[in-house]
C-alpha cells in the first residue's frame, strides 16, 4: 500500500542516516565501545510478578517518606570529567530487616568510568563492599541491621570519567547510548549510585542490562542536585530539576521531588524557549538553527502535557524539560526527556512527522514511567504500550484529522506481531520489540477501547493512573484495575495479544 510504501521508504532513508551518523570514533578513556551485555547464563529465569504494591502496615514507619539524594557534583566540562560527593538518607519501607543495600552504579559499566573514593554508612567506613570491575551491582554490607521503620545515611565520594557518546553499528538492533558527551552536549543520565527497590519475597530489583529496552527498576526519591564547573565554564543546564537559590555565586542547585530518576544535560551552545502551563514551567532546549522544531518540540509538550492531565489525571513536578539529544533515539527521565537530532532534521513544520508523534511518547512517560511507574526489564509494555497510545489520545484531541495518518505511518508490520506482554531480554531485536511493546500494545488498547466505550476505557486510564500515582504497577494491577471498571469479556484479547492469562 501506498502509505506503508511511504514508510517503509522513510524508514530506510532513517536507517542510512543513521548508519551516516554512526561514524566510529575511538574512546577516550572509558575504552569499552559496546556496553556490557549479559551471557545467555546470567539472563533472568522466570520470575513471579507481585500482583499487588506492597502496602506496609504492621511494622513500624519511617519518620521520611521516601529516600532523599543530595549530590554535589564538581564538573570539568572541558574534560569530561566529575567528581561528587553524594549522600543517600534511605528508609527503610521494605517490612523486613536489612542486612544489606544494593545499589545500581551504571557508571561502572565504562571501563574506568567510576573511582569509588569513600563509602560510609551512618559515618563508619564500609570497606566490605562489593562492586565488581565492569557490574552495575553495589553491594553493601551494613554495620549493624536496618530494622524496619529506620533510616540509615549513605555518604559516597566517587570520580567520573565520561565516555563519548557513540552511535553503534547498527541502530536498528542497539540503541544508542545517551551516557556521556558529543562534541556540543554532555548528559549525565544514571548517573549517580541509586538503592535500587526491594520487593519482599523477591529481593533487590536490579536486572541486567540488554541490548535495547531498558532495564532499571526505581522507588520514587527526592532529590538535591548541586553543580559547579572546575574549569571555569558557564554552560547551560537542562535537568530534570526546578532550579532553586544555591547560597553561592558559583555553583547552581536544582531539586525534584518524588522522582524516578534525575537527568541532566549540559552544553554551551544550547538555545532555549521555555513555557508556563498552570504553574508548570515546561522547557526546550535546542542547538543553533533549530528553532522551528525546537519550538515544536515546545508546543507539542505543552499540548501533549494538557491533554494528558485531563484524560489521566495530575503532572506531578514543578518543571518539564526536554531536550535536543545528540544521538538516535528518544529517552524519557524525570520530569525530562530527549529527542533525536535526526527528528530535528527531519522536522517539515507539520504535525505529520516523528518530531511531533516522539515528542507526545516522551511527554507521556512523566504519566507512564514517572508516576505510574513498572519493571522497565519484566514488562515493559506497561509504560511502552501506554506511552505509544498516548500518542494516538494526543492526535484525536489536538490534530483530530490525523488520527488516521498516525495509525499508518506509526503501525506497519515488520515482522509478524508477538506478544504485547514479552521481557525486553525475549524481544529478538530491537524492531521487534519495539513492534511486540509498542505498536501491538497501542493495537490492544484500541481494541480494549472498543470493547467498552470511550466513557468506561478513559474512566479505567484514570482510576488506573491515581490508583498508582508514585507507586509501582504490575500487569495484573491493570488488568485488576479494569474489571474493577467493566464486566466485558476480553478473553479473545488476553489470547491474541498476551502470552499469559492475567
Ligand atoms: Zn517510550
Amino acid at each position: 500500500m501506498h502509505k506503508h510504501a511511504t514508510t517503509l521508504a522513510l524508514l530506510s532513508s532513517f536507517l542510512i542516516l543513521f548508519v551516516s551518523c554512526s561514524s566510529p570514533t575511538p574512546a577516550a578513556i572509558p575504552s569499552t565501545d559496546t556496553p556490557v551485555i549479559p551471557t545467555e547464563t546470567t539472563l533472568p529465569t522466570e520470575t513471579s510478578l507481585p500482583t499487588e504494591s506492597p502496602t506496609p502496615t504492621t511494622f513500624p514507619q519511617p519518620s521520611l517518606e521516601r529516600p532523599q539524594y543530595v549530590m554535589d557534583l564538581r564538573l570539568n566540562y572541558s574534560t569530561k570529567a566529575a567528581t561528587v560527593d553524594q549522600t543517600i538518607t534511605y528508609p527503610n519501607w521494605t517490612g523486613e530487616t536489612l542486612t544489606e543495600l544494593v545499589l545500581a552504579v551504571e557508571p561502572n559499566l565504562w571501563s574506568g568510568g567510576l573511582s569509588l573514593k569513600s563509602l560510609a554508612v551512618d559515618e563508619t567506613p564500609i570497606a566490605n563492599y562489593t562492586l565488581e570491575n565492569l557490574s552495575q551491582r553495589l553491594e553493601l554490607p551494613l554495620p549493624q541491621p536496618l530494622q524496619p521503620g529506620g533510616t540509615i545515611a549513605i555518604t559516597i565520594s566517587y570520580g567520573l570519567i565520561l565516555p563519548q557518546m557513540q552511535a553503534y553499528s547498527n541502530p536498528n538492533e542497539v540503541r544508542p547510548q545517551i551516557y556521556g558527551y558529543s562534541e556540543r552536549q554532555l548528559n549525565l543520565v544514571e548517573w549517580y549510585p541509586f538503592v535500587v527497590p526491594y520487593q519482599p519475597g523477591e529481593g533487590w530489583l536490579l536486572h541486567n542490562p540488554w541490548y535495547y529496552g531498558e532495564h532499571l527498576v526505581y522507588d520514587t526519591a527526592d532529590f538535591d542536585v548541586t553543580v559547579s564547573f572546575t574549569d571555569g565554564s558557564s554552560p547551560q543546564i537542562a535537568s530534570s530539576g526546578a532550579e532553586v537559590e544555591s547560597g553561592a555565586a558559583d555553583s547552581r542547585r536544582f531539586v525534584l521531588e518524588a522522582g524516578r530518576t534525575f537527568a541532566l544535560s549540559i552544553s554551551t551552545v544550547y538555545k532555549v524557549a521555555q513555557r508556563r502551563v498552570g504553574d508548570v514551567t515546561v522547557y526546550s532546549y535546542y542547538f543553533a538553527f533549530y528553532d522551528a522544531p525546537g519550538e515544536a518540540m515546545l508546543q507539542t509538550t505543552v499540548e501533549a502535557m494538557q491533554v494528558y492531565e485531563e484524560k489521566f489525571g495530575p503532572y506531578r513536578h514543578k518543571t518539564m524539560t526536554a531536550v535536543q539529544g545528540d544521538f538516535n533515539d528518544g529517552m524519557e527521565y524525570s520530569a525530562f526527556y530527549f529527542i533525536s537530532r535526526d527528528y530535528f532534521n527531519l522536522y517539515d513544520n507539520t504535525p505529520k512527522n516523528y518530531l511531533v508523534i516522539i515528542a507526545a511518547h516522551e511527554t507521556a512517560h512523566q504519566w507512564w514511567f514517572d508516576s505510574v511507574a513498572d519493571d522497565q526489564a519484566l514488562e515493559p509494555w506497561l509504560d511502552e504500550t501506554l506511552a505509544t497510545y498516548s500518542e494516538r489520545i494526543y492526535y484525536e484531541t489536538i490534530h483530530p484529522d490525523l488520527v488516521d495518518w498516525w495509525w499508518d505511518y506509526r503501525y506497519f508490520e515488520f515482522q509478524k506481531a508477538g506478544f504485547v506482554d514479552t521481557q525486553i531480554y525475549d524481544g529478538g531485536g530491537q524492531r521487534p520489540y519495539w513492534d511486540k511493546t509498542y505498536l501491538t500494545g497501542a493495537r490492544f488498547m484500541e481494541a480494549l477501547r472498543e470493547k467498552v466505550g470511550d466513557e468506561i476505557f478513559f474512566a479505567f486510564l484514570k482510576d488506573y493512573y491515581s490508583q498508582f500515582i508514585g507507586k509501582r504497577a504490575t500487569t495484573a494491577d491493570f488488568f485488576r484495575v479494569f474489571r474493577e471498571h467493566s464486566k466485558a469479556d476480553i478473553s479473545d484479547l488476553m489470547k491474541e495479544y498476551f502470552q499469559k492469562t492475567y
